[in-house]
């Protein structure tokens, strides 16, 4: 049993992603060629937002976002600290401040109403970083929709704009999500999201894209990508990065896309199995009212996780924890001066969580027995 399963997918599909790589052998435009713009053409009007920008991965597709929005030295931005290192490493690295805010239990996600407090915080002149002492402009917000399930963009966009914060969506876990009928990549300023293998529509190696409604920002995105091009490759009116998507991956995707949705509903079915037939045993996933998760990964919660852990170890079923450190406690961010016991709900998660194997070719059989070995 594998904990996700790249290789029944590709036995299902062969025969269309070779073809399509081989157009591209063919074609020999391995860089920016014409499966691209096919892309992102078929990403954005599924999606349904006015442009994608695709690029090299996911953290690029971050990096990129906070360039385009202009953030920078002395600005604030304010996100998860239980989330994948990426979210919060792009923000150092354009040289901003993450300010993190503690996650609901139940979704595991940013918790608006303490993001409202921590803004306002900041506001009355209380320093929220304990190790930054000069005063920070806030000025944006990183919302991570973990494990697939999109924020709660509903109450972050109101404050995005009451607050004049712009919000970007880290979208690397929650492509194929919905809220309220809208797909994730449509619903804030700005969506990142990561085709690394794993994720719910992955490549064969790293990629990622941006998804925006504004057109200003997507052109800036689109030069941002190639080393901060103007009018022609040689013009270079800002300073970029290398961030473009390969050709052949954009063929890859193609390929995947043709069996996208079938496996976002074989995922949905899967969750729903498990959370069915786990609740007496552990704290199964909810998910509020109006939201679609993309489950690209199934994680619960239990007090007796190493117990949990030793009997699907002896059943021989694979499982990871996500993640065992918040992101307050990295040695990389330990500058910003946070303790343990800053941030209690996403400690506290992260002694607790677990989670199990999650793949549109999971068999029901395969399920049953995982199910048997929690029971
Ligand atoms: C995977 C991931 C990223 C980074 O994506 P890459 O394509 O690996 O660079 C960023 N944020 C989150 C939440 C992720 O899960």
């Amino acid at each position: 049993m594998e904990f996700f399963d790249l290789k029944k997918q590709y036995e299902l599909i062969e025969p269309s992603i070779q073809n399509r790589i081989n157009a591209v052998l063919r074609h020999q435009k391995f860089i920016m060629g014409p499966e691209i713009a096919e892309l992102e053409e078929h990403l954005s009007s599924f999606v349904g937002c006015n442009f994608c920008v695709s690029c090299s991965s996911g953290t690029d597709a971050l990096l990129m976002g906070l360039m385009a929005f202009g953030i920078g030295p002395g600005d604030a931005v304010f996100t998860t600290p239980f989330t994948f290192f990426a979210t919060a490493e792009v923000i150092s690295f354009v040289g901003a401040t993450p300010i993190f805010v503690d996650i609901e239990e139940d979704t595991f996600n940013i918790d608006p109403n303490k993001l409202e407090e921590a803004i306002c915080d900041m506001q009355k002149g209380i320093q929220p970083v304990p190790g930054i002492s000069k005063r920070l402009n806030p000025k944006a917000v990183i919302a991570v929709d973990l494990f697939g399930l999109p924020s709660k963009y509903e109450q972050i966009n109101r404050i995005g704009r009451q607050y004049d914060l712009v919000i970007l969506e880290d979208a690397a876990q929650s492509f194929g999500g919905t809220l309220g009928g809208k797909r994730v990549g449509s619903l804030t300023d700005m969506a990142a999201t990561s085709f690394f293998p794993a994720k719910p529509l992955g490549c064969y190696g790293d990629g990622g894209a941006i998804f925006t409604d504004d057109e200003a920002l997507a052109e800036q995105l689109r030069s941002l990508r190639e080393h901060g091009k103007g009018i022609y490759k040689y013009d270079n009116i800002r300073i970029g990065i290398n961030g473009r998507l390969d050709t052949i991956q954009a063929a890859v995707l193609l390929g995947k896309l043709e069996v996208f949705a079938s496996e976002l509903a074989r995922r949905q079915e899967i969750a729903g199995f498990y959370s069915e037939t786990l609740a007496d045993f552990v704290k199964v996933p909810r998910i509020p009212e109006g939201f679609r998760s993309a489950w690209a990964q199934y994680s619960v919660l239990t007090d007796k996780r190493e117990y949990f852990i030793e009997r699907l170890k002896e059943a021989g079923i694979p499982f990871a924890v996500y993640y065992p450190k918040p992101l307050h406690l990295q040695t990389a961010l330990s500058h910003l001066g946070y303790r343990k016991g800053d941030f209690p709900v996403s400690e506290s998660v992260s002694e607790r969580i677990f989670s199990l194997p999650m793949h549109p070719y999971l068999e029901r059989e395969e399920q049953i027995k995982i199910v048997n070995a929690i029971k």
